[in-house]
This record gives structure tokens, C-alpha cells and sequence, in this order.
């Protein structure tokens, strides 16, 4: 990880909370709130100024009686989400956990993207276009970044998932990843025990990153519900997509190290303190 992003990192000025971002975290369903809350609280640990919580209605109440600086707002479908986005202070939307696979999904996304806003796609965000991966190619922007693991990532590039399975060596992983970054048109984060990303903006697949330490225990339930908001915190505090994918997995397995064994979801976003008082 390069020292000057890590030293940006660490950094916090003389300023108002609403100059670090407000992050819209739409996910959610009845009994599924767990996966959004993750989120939410991780975009707020890794330091958005707000950040609100936009469930189906039907959610209010279990989210409501569990959230203190995390703000909520029903959103019942695209029209609902629409006037919110009217705020032009919602500075980045983080779509995904728990949203659901079907037809509502695919309008919340193709509604924030069309407002070129910077967005974190993950999990359903991403399974609600299985059957039909172009037609979210053809609404992405540089300004998302996609967060799949291996399951999501095939179902959306069944080609490149094969060629990447045959893949001998990284080098030639880190090219597969990047014709589909570039497919999208916008930032892919693959994640497994090495997490890979790509950026389509990159002048070839050598601008691909690898990480270079892994946490095993972070194979339990939630946690990729946590790197998708802390990537989101990170474009709120105006990280490019690239820095912010790059950050986001480095603090997600640096927190993960600090907490060890035994480690679940909720422990990721209250050890991010303590990665940060490390960087002094
Ligand atoms: P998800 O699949 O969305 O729940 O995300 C799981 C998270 O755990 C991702 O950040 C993965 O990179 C990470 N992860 C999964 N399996 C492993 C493993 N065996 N070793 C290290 N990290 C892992
Ligand atoms: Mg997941």
C-alpha cells in the first residue's frame, strides 16, 4: 500500500462534517437489515460525515429501534428514491446487502446510476443483473466500483470467471480482471482469500492490485457486507474509486488481523480506530 494514500488516510482537517460526504446505503429487506446496518456503520467508522439508511418501508421499525448516528429513510421504490437523490448533499450510494435479487433492485440501481454519483455495487446490486450483465454494463461509470466475490463475479462474467479458474499465475489473473473492468466500464474488486482489483482507467492490467495479506477468519457471514461500506466511507471522504477499492480492502484485512480468531462482521468497523491510531 503506498504511503501517501496511507498518510491521506489518516488525515482530518479543521472541517464540517458535510464536507466528508453523506453516504446512502440502500439495502436491506425485512429480517435482512443485519447485512445494511454492517455497511452503514462501516461507512461511518472509516469516516463519511453522514450516513443514512434506506430500507423498504416494511424495514423501518427492526432498523430503526438499532441505529443511533446512522439516519434512516424509507425507500420504497424508484419514484421514493428519486426524490431523495434530489439532495444533492448524498454524495455516494452504496447498493447492495440484503437489497433483494428482483425487479425493485434493478430500477434502485439504474436510478442511482443515472445520476453519475459515485456507488458501490455489491451483492444483490449485482445478482439482480445475472440474467442480463450488459444491461448493467451499459449503465456503469467510472465512478463505481463492483464488489463481487467468485459466485457473483462468474454470474456476471461467465468467460472471464473460466479463464480466471484456468489461470496459472496472477500476472495472467490480474489481466482477466482487467478486460472485465474495462467490459463494465468501471472499478471491479474481486474477492476470495487474495482479493484482486482493477481499474479500467488504468493504461494496462499492471495498474491491477493484488493484496498482499490475507485474514482467513474473514470468511464468515457479513463481512463483505463491511468492505462494501467502507469503500463507500472512502468515496465519500473524496478517494477516487480506485484509492478508495485499494484502501477499503487494506483496512478491511488490517482490521481483521487486529481482531483475530474468533472474529465476526460486527467486529470489522469498531477495530477501524484502531488501524487508524497506527497510522498515527
Ligand atoms: P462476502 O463473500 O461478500 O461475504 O465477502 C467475504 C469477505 O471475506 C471478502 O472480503 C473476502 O475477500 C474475504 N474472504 C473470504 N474468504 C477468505 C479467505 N479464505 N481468506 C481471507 N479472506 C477471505
Ligand atoms: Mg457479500
Amino acid at each position: 500500500m503506498s504511503p501517501a494514500l496511507l498518510a491521506r488516510l489518516a488525515k482530518r482537517g479543521d472541517r464540517h462534517k458535510y464536507d466528508y460526504g453523506h453516504v446512502l446505503v440502500l439495502a436491506g429487506g425485512v429480517g435482512r437489515g443485519g447485512a445494511a446496518r454492517l455497511s452503514a456503520r462501516a461507512a461511518l467508522r472509516v469516516g463519511a460525515g453522514l450516513v443514512t439508511l434506506a430500507p423498504p418501508p416494511a424495514a423501518l421499525i427492526e432498523n430503526a429501534c438499532q441505529l443511533n448516528a446512522i439516519m434512516l429513510r424509507p425507500v420504497a421504490d424508484a419514484a421514493v428514491l428519486r426524490e431523495v437523490l434530489r439532495d444533492a448533499r448524498i454524495s455516494v450510494i452504496c447498493l447492495g446487502p440484503g437489497l433483494g435479487a428482483g425487479e425493485r433492485s434493478r430500477a434502485l440501481v439504474a436510478e442511482v446510476l443515472a445520476t453519475g454519483r459515485p456507488a458501490v455495487l455489491d451483492a444483490d446490486a449485482l445478482g439482480a443483473f445475472a440474467e442480463a450483465p450488459e444491461t448493467l454494463f451499459a449503465m456503469l461509470h467510472r465512478r463505481a466500483v463492483l464488489t463481487p466475490h467468485a459466485g457473483e463475479f462468474a454470474r456476471l462474467f461467465p468467460a472471464e470467471a473460466e479463464e480466471m479458474r484456468a489461470a496459472r499465475d496472477d500476472v495472467t489473473r490480474r489481466r482477466v480482471l482487467y478486460r472485465a473492468a474495462q467490459r463494465a466500464g468501471a472499478v471491479i474488486l474481486l474477492k476470495g482469500s487474495v482479493t484482486r482489483i482493477a481499474d479500467p482507467g488504468g493504461a494496462s492490467a499492471e495498474h491491477a492490485a493484488t493484496g498482499d495479506r490475507a485474514a482467513p477468519w474473514l470468511a464468515t457471514a457479513g463481512t463483505g457486507d463491511v468492505l462494501a461500506g467502507l469503500i463507500s466511507g472512502l468515496l465519500a471522504r473524496g478517494f477516487s474509486p480506485m484509492e478508495s477499492a485499494q484502501l477499503g480492502a487494506w483496512l478491511h484485512v488490517e482490521a481483521a488481523l487486529r481482531v483475530g480468531p474468533g472474529l465476526i462482521a460486527e467486529d470489522l468497523p469498531e477495530a477501524v480506530p484502531e488501524v487508524f491510531r497506527l497510522l498515527g
